[in-house]
């Protein structure tokens, strides 16, 4: 194959060489070009490659998708679980059949469809789910497997991007009960447009030939054969949805080449991690290690504390250097057609939106070269260095203000009887400056009596269930920069030491812990720290000194307010923990991904309080507190804003 030597790298080149192009001009010049012989031998050999019992090829994999659902008869009136960081097509299908797409979420790293949203997504009404393997990185497919089983739902996985891929020793296109390839110019292999449906059950097999083909029972294309006759019948009004044979002979020719093709772009991606893993500036993608990866996508994510640009400048900046990429995907609800048709909002699918925001595919092709991949690699170094963001490192200090010199920085707090407020609105600065603490009293005092009972309960539980005090204090950052002792009922093994960081599945969390942390009542002691104005019921979340040690100038202004049991900012991340376990470096990704965001969260409040405000916000946490809420209501499976923070405990204070 000649390479052209162009100043740019495109997003992507197929790999067409000789052999393909020899195998397409053979179908021309034997006088039958359009689905025949050619077709025929592409599914069996398709079939063989994967291990699936039946493939049916079509035109597309949009065209994959549409047959596939409508063999397992989704109709009119059914709902359709589909994730929302996908392609058009994987819903789009399900509005095909007449069928209402229900969005949900992606999880945390891997960014495929949640299994947990997913069964929490599910209705009377719910006939099958299409999860799609996100870049190429199989989803998690026992549990989906399992829960479909459970609820009577089939299984249609979009496996646009997993060709060649592998879940647990198993490959993708015998696991789901009908998996969908595509074999559009972009995908892992490519007959321009193109797609193939695999299947272990005969009967949809059948069906799916059927339809794909006007519903004419037969192989249509023996009609004109010798063995054929021109009798056929009309079973259903089908689509026109089949592969010609000279895109099977390229499929045929490509498919040979598959496996060095995956192992080329395998070692594209190794040598991206490596390099890329020396820059703050980037999150990369991970793997978990129960899967072989297909790698159609490399995308990494901006680190919005490392980088002081959004990503959108980031693509400007590497197209400027001869560089194309792309961002896969806009997130489906946050199109126009889903927003009016289907109602969702922004907002509604919080990790997807913020891996939107921040991710970027690099080129990741079997016919880019080394040297093409170096300058990718050259290219992000130097906007890493380049956008770097300064840290403002501050000093740790004595026991009553951890900064020095902080006064020059801002206020650090009202002199006795001074107004704090800032707002221009004289209303708002009655509230900030004297209302606030006559509401946190009041309510710190109602809360207390109300929960007296619970308290003893829990103090009890605390006491007898594990060797220990029953409280436990930690040392956060309050307004102006004084530290103050937050309480809190001890939920970890007297003791413990370890990370800075908890995630779900902590091993140092005691049972009652466990049940306190879930139900928020370990943080019932900070009605005593509102009692001794140490904090506010709402206010942005205090930290440790070594958090706050790290924020920039702007950041500091949350120091301006009392901090708070709740805030926006731990409203907005109920899945803190869960996010959080599915990281390797928790600590990292806590202090470069979810600190800077909490803290974005958190001065918007700081310059927008006001009673309205606290109001809502406190609503808002006594509903997300209720049980059976705060997650995710039903058919729009959209999270319900409500949220509640979990905790960064050093398990060496908890001594
Ligand atoms: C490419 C793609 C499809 C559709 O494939 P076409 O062959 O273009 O119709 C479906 N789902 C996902 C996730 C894709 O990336």
């Amino acid at each position: 194959m000649q390479t052209v030597s162009s100043p740019f790298l495109p997003f992507h080149v197929p790999l067409i060489e000789e052999d393909d192009m020899r195998a397409v001009r053979e179908v021309m010049e034997s006088g039958w070009i359009t689905t025949g012989p050619k077709a025929a031998q592409f599914e069996q050999e398709f079939a063989r490659y994967t291990g699936a019992r039946q493939a049916v090829a079509v035109n597309s994999g949009t065209a994959a998708l549409h047959v596939a659902l409508e063999a397992i008869g989704v109709g009119e009136g059914d709902e359709v679980i589909v994730p929302t960081l996908t392609f058009a097509a994987t819903a789009e299908a399900v509005v095909y059949c007449k069928a209402r797409p229900v969005l949900v979420d992606c999880e945390p790293e891997i960014f495929n469809i949640d299994p947990v949203q997913a069964e929490r997504a599910i209705t009377a009404r719910t006939r099958a789910m299409v999860p799609v393997h996100f870049g190429g990185h199989p989803c998690d497919m026992d549990p989906l497997l399992r829960t479909a089983r459970a609820r009577g739902l089939k299984v249609i996985e979009d496996a646009a991007h997993a060709l060649p891929a592998r879940y647990r020793g198993r490959m993708i296109g015998t696991l789901g009960d009908i998996t969908c390839f595509s074999f559009y110019a972009t995908k892992s292999i490519t007959t321009g447009e193109g797609g193939m449906v695999t299947t272990d059950d005969q009967t949809w097999a059948d069906r799916m030939r059927v339809m794909r083909l006007h519903g004419i029972s037969k192989d249509a294309w023996k009609r004109y054969t010798a063995e054929g006759s021109w009798r056929y019948e009309i079973l259903a009004p089908g689509f026109k949805y089949n592969l010609t044979d000279m895109q099977a002979a390229l499929g045929l020719s490509q498919l040979a080449k598959c496996h060095s093709m995956w192992a080329r772009r395998r070692l594209l991606a190794e040598r991206y991690s490596q390099a890329l893993s020396r820059l703050d500036a980037f999150e990369l993608p991970a793997t978990r290690s129960d899967v072989g990866h297909a790698w159609h996508l490399y995308a990494i994510r901006i680190c919005p504390g490392e980088l002081s640009v959004h990503r959108d400048r980031v693509i400007e900046e590497l197209k400027e250097r001869g560089i194309g990429t792309s961002v896969h995907f806009i997130p489906l609800h946050l199109h126009p057609y889903y927003r009016d048709r289907w109602g969702y909002r922004p907002g509604d699918f919080p990790v997807a939106e913020d891996y939107f925001d921040r991710c970027i595919s690099l080129p990741l092709y079997p016919a880019m070269s080394d040297e093409d991949q170096a300058r990718v690699i050259e290219a992000l170094t130097d906007i890493a260095h380049r956008f770097r963001r300064p840290a403002i490192s501050v000093l740790a200090g004595s026991e009553n203000g951890i900064f020095s010199g902080m006064n020059s920085t801002y206020p650090a707090g009202p002199a006795p009887g001074a107004k704090a407020a800032q707002s221009a609105e004289g209303g708002e600065t009655w509230y900030l400056g004297t209302g606030k603490r006559l509401l946190d009293t009041a309510g710190a005092v109602i809360a207390l009596a109300l929960a007296s009972p619970l308290i003893v309960i829990c103090a009890l539980a605390v006491r007898l269930s594990s060797r220990g005090p029953i409280l436990f204090r930690q040392r956060r950052v309050g307004r102006g920069g004084r530290a103050f002792e937050l309480l809190k009922f001890r939920t970890m093994l007297d003791g413990s030491t370890g990370a800075q960081i908890t995630a779900s599945g902590d091993t140092r969390i005691t049972a009652i812990g466990r049940w306190l942390r879930r139900t928020k009542l370990d943080e019932l002691p900070q009605l005593i720290n509102v009692l001794k104005g140490e904090m506010s019921l709402v206010g942005p979340r205090p930290e440790v000194p070594e958090y706050v040690a790290g924020y920039r100038e702007e950041q500091k202004r949350v120091l301006e307010r009392k901090p708070g049991i709740t805030s926006p900012a731990s409203l907005t991340f109920i899945d803190e923990e869960r996010l959080l376990a599915a990281q390797t470096d928790r600590e990292g990704y806590y202090r470069r991904v979810l600190l800077p965001r909490k803290l974005e969260i958190d001065l918007a409040y700081c310059r927008n309080a006001g009673l309205g405000a606290d109001l809502r916000i406190i609503a808002a946490t006594v509903r997300s507190l209720l049980p059976g809420k705060g997650a995710c209501d039903r058919s729009g499976a959209r999270g319900s804003g409500a949220r509640c923070e979990t905790e960064r405990e050093p398990g060496s204070e908890a001594a």
